[in-house]
This record gives C-alpha cells, structure tokens and sequence, in this order.
C-alpha cells in the first residue's frame, strides 16, 4: 500500500518531466539544433525532480524540492540568456524578438512558460523557475496578511502595456531593432532585471509581503493569468474532508480563498496560483491535492488585508 501511494506523489513530476522531453525532442527534430534539447530537457529534468522531492520528502522539508528548482532553473536561464544565447528574456526582449523577426530561445521560452505551457500546467513557472522569485521568497515575508484592497493589481497591466508601446516606438519610430539579442540587448536584461530585484525587494519590504512584486507590478503576470485560466492541472479540495480551519489560505503566497472553492466544490480556479503547494503541505486534513481537469469558469477569490 506504502508503495502505490508513493507512486502517485510521483505521477504529476512524471508527467511535467516527460511533457518537457516531448518539448526537447521536438525543438531538435524540428530545428536540427541540440539548444532547445539542452535546454527544455535540462528544464523538465529540474522540475521533475524538484516536484518529485517535494512530492515525497517529509512535510518539513518539503520546501526544499521547490528552492532548489528555483535556483537550478533560474540561475539556468539567466546564465543561458547572458553567456550563450546574448539574448534580453525579459519581457520587452521577447516583444522585440516577436516584432523584428528574431526568434530565438527567448521567444520560444515565453510561449512555453509563459503561454502555451500555462495551459497544461498554469503558473508553475511562477512557483517553481522564476529567477526573481528565486530569489524574493528568500524574504522573511512569506506569509501575508492579504492584498492591498484596491485596484493596484492593475498596475501589472499598466506595466505590460507600458512595455508594448516603448517596444512599438522603438522599432518602428526610433528604428531600434536590436532589444532581442547581442550585446545592448543583454545590457537590458540585466540592467532591467537589476531593477526588478531592487522594486521587488523594496516592495516585500514596504508590504511585508515577498510576493508584492508578483500581485502588483509583474508585466509577465499578465499572459500568464490569462492563458493559466484554462489550466489542466490545478489544485482541488475535498470538501467532506475540510474543516474549514484556514490554515491553507494563511500560508499561500497568494493570499487565494481556497476554502471557499473547496466549499463551492470547484477546483481552486484563480489565475493567481502559482501551484507552490504551500497550501497542500500546510493542511491538517489531506483535503488538498494537484489534479488534472478542465474548468470552463475562473474566478479570482483572494483575501484583501485590513488597512
Ligand atoms: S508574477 Fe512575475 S515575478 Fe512573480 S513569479 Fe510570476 S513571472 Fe516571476
Ligand atoms: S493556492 Fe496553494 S498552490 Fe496556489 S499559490 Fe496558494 S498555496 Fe500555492
Ligand atoms: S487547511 Fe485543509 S482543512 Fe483547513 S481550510 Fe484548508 S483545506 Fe480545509
């Protein structure tokens, strides 16, 4: 019986490490280049095994699974953009590469995380490889005391529409074409990713919040709620087994209602989970667990702070 049961916590890594080997194979075969095999297989192989770890290792040490995939991933592809590719995988480098032609692995990294990917398996890049979270949820805020009430979640699409149109009067008023890769467009990255860090830590410190950055201001957030809506896998209460004791939604980064979908007997469907299965290690009763399905509706349910 110990057995299977093992087997199942191992069923969801199986299946994201296989979906990014199919990834990796394709990108060869299609391309004839080994990048995409390195780097989508070296991707999928992290993941897998973070999931894996965080799948069976005891419940105190079950953040260590997602700390290493975040470093093993983030410093991954910060590295491979900087050193190998010379590309800007910032946002504005992936609308440069879209606008002038340039379709490297920065444009491909963002319809695999970021669009396509989202679809399958919602935000695990938000919980398992972005490298500014790598490094924000080594805060000492982890548990929040909600959102700030308001509408400054709409910053996040002041920010990404801010980053479309300096990316559209680049290209087509100033003539600048090279955002996407060499040497000004890794100038960018880093200059733009140091800044990154400096909000987001300066954020997490003003809210008490590590992931203020992700709920306020993230221009990527932007894609990724909207394609993570029709995710396959996401998180699912069982509402006979739920006491309604609210230790999950205490301890999600997210500040997510998830008693509340667990009650209304639907899946946890906010496009703000980062599916870091906080909430499923917290839980008293083993009432919460991934699951693969399909939602038609999404509602966000979060948890405002009292000011
Ligand atoms: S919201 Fe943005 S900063 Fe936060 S984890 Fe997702 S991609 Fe990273
Ligand atoms: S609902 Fe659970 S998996 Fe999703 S962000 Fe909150 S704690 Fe993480
Ligand atoms: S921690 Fe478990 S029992 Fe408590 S509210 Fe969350 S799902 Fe229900």
């Amino acid at each position: 019986m110990k057995n299977a049961f093992e087997f199942k916590k191992l069923i969801v890594p199986g299946v994201v490490m296989l979906a990014f080997w199919g990834i990796a194979l394709w990108g060869y075969l299609v391309s004839g280049y080994t990048q995409p095999l390195i780097m989508f297989g070296y991707i999928g192989t992290s993941l897998g095994v973070g999931l894996g770890l965080y799948g069976t290792l005891p419940k105190r040490q079950k953040p260590i699974g997602r700390r290493l995939t975040l470093f093993l991933i983030g410093l991954f592809l910060v590295g491979f953009a900087i050193f190998m590719g010379h590309e800007n995988v910032q946002i504005e480098g992936f609308l440069f590469g879209l606008l002038t032609g340039v379709i490297q692995m920065g444009v491909i990294h963002y319809f695999i995380a970021k669009i396509v990917g989202p679809l399958l398996f919602g935000r695990l890049w938000c919980g398992w490889a972005c490298w500014a979270v790598m490094v924000l949820d080594l805060l000492p805020f982890k548990r929040p005391a909600g959102r700030l009430p308001g509408k400054w979640g709409w910053l996040r699409y002041l920010h990404f529409g801010l980053s479309l149109a300096l990316v559209l009067l680049l290209v087509y008023v100033v003539g600048f074409r090279a955002g996407a890769a060499g040497t000004a467009a890794v100038t960018w990255f880093i200059v733009g990713n140091l800044a990154y860090y400096a909000i987001g830590i300066g954020l997490a410190y003003a809210l008490k919040d590590n992931r203020a950055f992700c709920k306020y201001l993230c221009p990527v957030s932007v894609p990724l709620k909207l394609t993570s809506r029709f995710a396959l896998l996401k998180i699912k209460g069982d509402a006979a087994k739920c006491t309604a004791c609210h230790a999950c939604e205490k301890q999600c980064p997210m500040d997510i209602r998830i008693s509340d979908y667990t009650a209304a007997g639907t899946r946890v469907l906010s496009t703000e989970c980062s599916l870091c299965q906080t909430c499923i290690t917290v839980c008293p009763k083993d009432a919460l667990k991934l699951s693969f399905g399909f939602d038609l509706s999404g509602k966000d349910l979060l948890r405002e702070r009292v000011v």
